[in-house]
């Protein structure tokens, strides 16, 4: 049996009121998703001791972070350590997505360091990665893929990486409504996992969940989740809403 990860990434978007309004809805769906697909959210920073707290009343349902600072702490102003986030109660960190690496400079050696950090304080890191539109289009998105991969996780030993997610999230796809095809996205989950092998063995890459991200929703969730290698997905907008967010869930654990 399959065990996906549907994990949401509410971005800058709900605070803590919102948070407790989404999961006060959730919690009219369902009391308890520990049996099926693997369930969080991983919300903006202030918001997360409500989600933390709101999210214990269903069996299950797990709370993840957005970013942290490699460093575990000093004078990082404005920064949070993963030891902190381990001790709130989150449990997956997501790292180097698209929007950190345009806006905020985000380099995979960046990345890289805080993979480490994040698993040495007992968090799962999400690590994103994926092509722009212009490296689709000249038929570049390997090379940019095994790159970023490569540049995060060649330091890491087989068992480190075999207890970091990979999100694979064509840049193109995020925020847009245009979303990769099931073929666009089992092909490059497929490679994914070649570049794995080569970085820890075939063991560690098949063990290894490749989510997919990029406008994922509930009219489209079935096929992609369908592909062999998709293990889950990163889901944005349809995240926000306690309703598509668990429509998801259920395709998901149909397809399990
Ligand atoms: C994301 O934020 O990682 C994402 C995939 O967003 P969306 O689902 O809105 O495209």
């Amino acid at each position: 049996m399959r065990r996906f990860l549907i994990a949401g990434n509410w971005k800058m978007n709900l605070g803590p009121a919102e948070t407790t309004t989404f999961f006060e809805e959730m919690k009219t769906l369902t009391a308890d998703v520990s049996d099926g697909a693997e369930v969080l959210v991983c919300t903006p920073f202030v918001s997360l001791p409500a989600a933390v707290d709101a999210a214990a009343a269903i069996a299950g349902f797990k709370v993840g972070a957005q970013n942290m600072h490699f460093e575990d702490n000093g004078a990082y102003t404005g920064e949070t350590s993963a030891a902190m986030l381990n001790e709130l109660g989150c449990s997956y960190v997501i790292l180097g997505h698209s929007e950190r690496r345009e806006y905020f400079g985000e380099t995979d050696a960046i990345v890289g360091k805080k993979v480490v950090r994040a698993l040495g304080a007992d968090l799962t890191p999400v690590l994103c990665v994926g092509e722009v539109l212009a490296q689709r289009k000249a038929n570049e998105q390997n090379d940019v893929v095994a790159t970023q991969l490569k540049g995060a996780l060649s330091g890491l030993t087989p068992d480190q990486i075999g207890r970091t997610v990979i999100a694979y999230e064509p840049v193109w796809a995020i925020g847009t409504g245009e979303v990769a095809s099931p073929q666009q996205a089992q092909d490059m989950h497929q490679f994914i996992r070649s570049v794995l092998t080569e970085l820890a063995g075939k063991d560690v890459a098949d063990s290894v969940r490749v989510l997919y991200g990029g406008s994922m929703k509930p009219d489209n969730a079935e096929e992609l989740l369908g592909q062999p290698d998709v293990d889950g997905g990163l889901i944005g907008g349809a995240s926000m809403k306690a309703g598509s967010l668990f429509k998801i869930v259920e395709i998901a654990n149909k397809l399990s």
